[in-house]
């Protein structure tokens, strides 16, 4: 006789069913018939082969009951689950136990449908299973809702990509999955117009320009790549399990970023009829995980320098490094955005939040000096000081301004620095006024392109030398041509409002920008500093001295004294004078002093 598996989970199943055997047959008869009704039922012998299946069966799975009966279940095998999902389930049922889970299934037509699995060994008086009984109700609704959930959690709803959080985890899945002596790569890749198309065309068009960037991204992915969205204007790449040369890992990842950005350019139809230039900026970083063993063995054997990679098996360190690596490119600027990520960025990622803060104590404890440096004629007599500033910095001690100056200008300090330099200048100048010796002096001080961005400059630089009662023609801004390339038109026309209270302007480092021609056509200056870069290098260099040959001839077309920056030695100051040049600045003449005790005669 069989009887009931009784151990675990079966016994609550047992009970209806031996109630049942020694209830009437009426009652018995019931229970089967609601069972029948309601549940997907089939029966197999200890092999599985299927000896008994109810209407159900064959309308969920469309096979006749004739197909069915002699096969086994693997007839409606989807293919969705592991080999060890089916033999844990023959290792219980073997045993005797009740075992329960969700199956997916596939019909003779093609299509999946979700049960809800118990399968019942009916046991012989050995104890032994003897057949099996299937019983299932059907949770494809269900199951379609859960997954639709697990969809929009896990996925990117303007892309259809996965997103952040979903890329996570594949990091960690897919290389679980390697050899564990891979490396691997991930690459971080932003649309930069995103938030200038936001702000011009509205969210719909940003997100036009994200589904655009992220379908072209999505035809490189392959079964190497996973595509995904990461942040707002980021996408990233994983480049799994690249083998464990450091040098094939890298040159495999370029390649990848290669065919990406190719895909990425080209002219881009946001709708309306309005089309823009997609640019990216790229990082990337190779790591390998923390079994693989780090260190100077590592290094060896990878081809790689420590620097060049991470050991870690934190996915968000993975993106976070990618991440660093991707903005250091953006500010980098240029037309090839692109840069790997290297251990030294994180120290220097650290340095620039420390220098950062550290100015805005800076600032408030007065420990910004404005220095000054003369610029003289061609007989040596000055006739002029350019103001620079410094910073002694009671924590980390001089800091030169090519170092902090970038830094105000990200982080918008620069604004509140230039003000401060602007009244010191003005005031500067009105105290010369009244010494017959220096009255006719000027004073040039740098602006950054922020500080010309931000409304009202003009009318604080009118009202700084109304308020100190400055000449006209005393004060210079000097400008470089890095400012030129946002709103140009803006920019021509506060300097020529600005030249008619009195004000100059002068382009400095003249030469290192880019197509300084078309601009000086159109801009309102009146100085062209030639760049110290040129300079240093006149005497012995036929090339430099070509340049600043023709930034002479260039002057004399548009009617700009020419000043000459770093002039060091007597050689270059006998070449320059030579070649043109009106004025002259550098150690030759005097170095930087504060600006109350300048005027030293040189
Ligand atoms: P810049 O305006 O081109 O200033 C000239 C730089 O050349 C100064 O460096 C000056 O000290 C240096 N210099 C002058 N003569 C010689 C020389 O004979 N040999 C050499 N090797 N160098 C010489 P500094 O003071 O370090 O300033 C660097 C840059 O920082 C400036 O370049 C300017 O762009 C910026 N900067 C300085 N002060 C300010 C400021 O108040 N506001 C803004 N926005 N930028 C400033
Ligand atoms: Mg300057
Ligand atoms: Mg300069």
């Amino acid at each position: 006789m069989t009887s009931l598996a009784g151990a675990g989970e079966s016994r609550d199943w047992a009970r209806p069913l031996q109630a049942a055997q020694i209830a009437p047959r009426q009652v018995l008869d019931e229970l089967m018939y609601a069972l029948d009704t309601t549940s997907i039922i089939a029966i197999t012998d200890r092999r599985g082969i299927i000896t008994h299946v109810n209407d159900r069966f064959c309308e969920i799975s469309r096979y006749s009951r004739e197909e069915l009966l002699g096969q086994t279940h693997r007839i409606v095998s989807s293919g969705r689950h592991s080999k060890e999902f089916f033999k844990e389930m023959w290792r219980t049922i073997g045993r005797g136990e009740v075992w329960k889970n969700e199956i997916c299934n596939r019909a003779k037509d093609g299509s999946e449908y979700w049960v809800d699995t118990t399968i019942i060994p009916l046991l012989d008086e050995q104890g032994k299973p003897a057949r099996y009984v299937a019983i299932r109700t059907e949770e494809t609704a269900r199951h379609l809702a859960e997954e639709q959930v697990r969809r929009l959690a896990y996925t990117d709803s303007v892309t259809g990509l996965v997103n952040r959080e979903s890329m996570l985890r594949t990091i960690s899945t897919a290389v679980e999955s390697g050899s564990g002596k891979d490396f691997n790569a991930f690459v971080s890749i932003s649309v930069d117009e995103l938030s200038v198309v936001n702000d011009a065309f509205g969210f719909e068009a940003g997100d036009r320009l994200l589904l655009e960037a992220s379908k072209r991204l999505h035809a490189i992915e392959g079964e190497r790549a996973h595509v995904g969205r990461i942040g707002s204007n980021t996408f990233g790449v994983l480049l799994p399990n690249l083998g464990a040369d450091c040098r094939e890992a890298e040159s495999a990842c370029l390649a990848l970023i290669r065919r990406m950005l190719e895909t990425l350019s080209g002219p881009l139809e946001l709708g309306s009829g309005v089309v823009i230039d997609v640019s990216a900026s790229v990082g990337y970083v190779l790591w390998i995980g923390a079994d693989a063993g780090a260190g100077s063995e590592q290094e060896e054997a990878s081809g790689c320098s420590a620097n060049e990679f991470i050991v870690t098996d934190d996915p968000h360190e993975v993106v976070k490094c990618s991440e660093i690596a991707r903005k250091r490119a953006r500010r980098e600027g240029g037309p090839h955005r692109l840069r790997q990520f290297q251990q030294r960025m994180l120290h220097e990622a650290r340095d620039r939040v420390r220098l950062i803060s550290e100015l805005h104590r800076g600032i408030e404890k007065g420990e910004l000096q404005l220095f000054a440096q003369p610029i003289v004629d061609r007989d040596r007599r000055v006739i002029g000081e350019e103001g620079l500033i410094r910073w002694f910095s009671s924590e980390l001690g001089t800091v030169a301004p090519d170092e902090f100056i970038p830094l105000a200008e990200q982080t918008g300090v620069i604004v509140e620095i230039g003000d401060w330099v602007l009244e010191e200048a003005c005031r500067t100048l009105a105290r010369w006024s009244s010494d017959p010796a220096r009255d006719g002096l000027t004073f040039s001080v740098n602006l950054s392109e922020r500080q010309l961005r931000v409304d009202g400059f003009a009318d604080r630089v009118r009202e700084a030398i109304k308020r100190h009662g400055v000449p006209p023609g005393r004060l210079t801004l000097e400008l470089t041509e890095s400012v030129l390339h946002t709103d140009l038109e803006r920019t021509v026309g506060m300097l020529a409002v600005l030249r008619t209270q009195g004000v100059q302007s002068s382009l400095d480092d003249f030469g290192t920008g880019y197509s300084s021609l078309s601009y000086l056509q159109q801009l309102p200056v009146q100085q062209l500093k030639i760049d110290r870069s040129f300079v240093s290098s006149v005497v012995d260099d036929v090339q430099a001295a070509a340049i600043a040959q023709t930034i002479v001839w260039l002057g004399r077309t548009f009617k700009l004294q020419i000043v000459a920056e770093g002039v060091e030695t007597e050689e270059q100051f006998e070449k320059l004078r030579e070649i043109g040049v009106d004025a002259f600045q550098g150690y030759l003449f005097g170095r930087p002093r504060p600006v109350r005790d300048s005027l030293v005669s040189v």
